[in-house]
């Protein structure tokens, strides 16, 4: 293989880890972001432009084999406007799904996968009538742009509904059963170029103020059923797309059985602790399915567990003297509610996960 230019959309923490997946494969990274300092800086050429800027698009595409993204807000035109030049993966379709809160519960029903119930919702009345079928309490939330728990209002009672209506300021929403979900799980699958589908294992997922705080690897009383039941929901995903590459799919869990949430067609966060718990990492997987080499073994390597460092750096040598730790920092200035890092443990046993977990939060504000 020629040395391969992988350009990325997206110059924050997932494109540096990427890059620091691809370096052992000799792959020569190039960012694209309207943001001049990026955690990404350093590890290739950045290009700086608003995405709608076709002349720098056209210089980040030029000698690129292939165009991939860390977040899913770019703009589906540009990534249709990429792909007409060169190969762009995840296809823009996935793109165009996990944009659009509804358009992706309505493809995840298309594929039979269940979902909390959900009704489109574009004026006040509307609201009130998918009220009226959906029951209370409910979660209103933008169609678009919202993540991390942004863009988003919990109903309780009737009163709720003309305040939450009022702070989407006009924005199209959609609504959905508040689900009293058991726990928070996600999928991580990939898909590689010829077809070829691999799973890691169901992540536990903690979440406090809408963002992920403590991925759990692999979920615990996993079993092969509901192992199973995941990987059939992404399956059916990333057949639909002809996917390449990482996909994450968010899930409840509930009465023994799983709702999807939403999908991310990127490295997802809840996959970090791959790095270090998994034969291959999502970032080197993700890497091989889209430049078109073999897929990694999913496997797990002992037990894992992935905090997030979220708006203050911790003490680095008081997390490394946590027997099984590994500090990632990002490079990037704290700030309240701001991703600066995580940590993950990698024990034997899931007695020794318990307790480094349990140092760690100590630790992590
Ligand atoms: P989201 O941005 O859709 O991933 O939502 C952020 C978090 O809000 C999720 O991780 C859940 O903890 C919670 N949440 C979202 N949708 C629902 C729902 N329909 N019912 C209950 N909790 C929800």
């Amino acid at each position: 293989m020629s040395r391969a230019t992988v350009g990325v959309l997206g110059g924050g923490q997932l494109a540096r880890m990427l890059a620091l997946a691809g370096t052992p494969l000799d792959l020569r990274f190039r960012f694209f972001d309207p943001q001049p300092e990026l955690p990404a800086g350093g590890l290739g050429e950045c290009i700086a432009g608003a995405y709608d800027d076709t002349a720098a698009l056209d210089r980040f595409a030029a000698g690129a084999d292939v165009v991939t993204y860390e977040f899913e807000n770019v703009p589906v035109v540009s990534a249709r406007w990429l792909a007409a030049r060169v190969p762009v993966l995840p296809p823009p379709g996935a793109l165009e799904v996990a944009q659009d809160r509804f358009a992706e519960k309505a493809f995840f029903q298309r594929l039979g996968i269940a979902t909390p119930p959900f009704a489109g919702v574009a004026t006040r009345a509307e609201l009130e009538g998918a009220v009226a079928r959906i029951g209370l309490p409910a979660v209103l939330k933008t169609r678009r742009l919202g993540y991390d728990g942004k863009g988003q209002e919990v109903l309780q009672t009737p009163a709720d509904i003309g305040p939450a209506w009022e702070r989407m300021a006009g924005a199209r929403c959609i609504l959905e059963g508040f689900v009293r979900f058991a726990r928070e799980l996600s999928i991580l699958a990939v898909r590689g170029r010829d077809g070829d589908t691999r799973f890691w294992p169901l992540v536990e997922n903690e979440h406090r103020g809408g963002i992920l705080r403590v991925s759990i690897a692999p979920a615990p009383r996993l079993d092969a059923a509901l192992q199973a039941a995941g990987e059939d929901v992404a399956r059916r995903i990333l057949d639909d797309l002809a996917y390449v590459g990482v996909l994450a799919v968010e899930l409840f869990e509930g009465d023994g059985r799983l709702l999807a949430n939403e999908m991310a067609p990127r490295v997802h966060n809840s996959g970090h602790w791959t790095i270090e718990g998994a034969e291959t990492s999502q970032f080197e997987n993700h890497l091989r399915a889209v430049v078109g080499l073999p897929l990694g073994a999913t496997a797990m390597v002992g037990q894992a567990a992935m905090v997030n460092v979220i708006g203050a750096l911790p003490d680095p040598a008081a997390v490394l003297a946590v027997t099984g730790a590994h500090l990632h920092l990002y490079g990037k200035t704290p700030r309240p509610g701001r991703k600066l890092g995580h940590v993950t443990v990698r024990t034997a046993d899931v007695a020794a996960r318990q307790a480094a977990l349990d140092r760690l939060r100590g630790l992590i504000a």
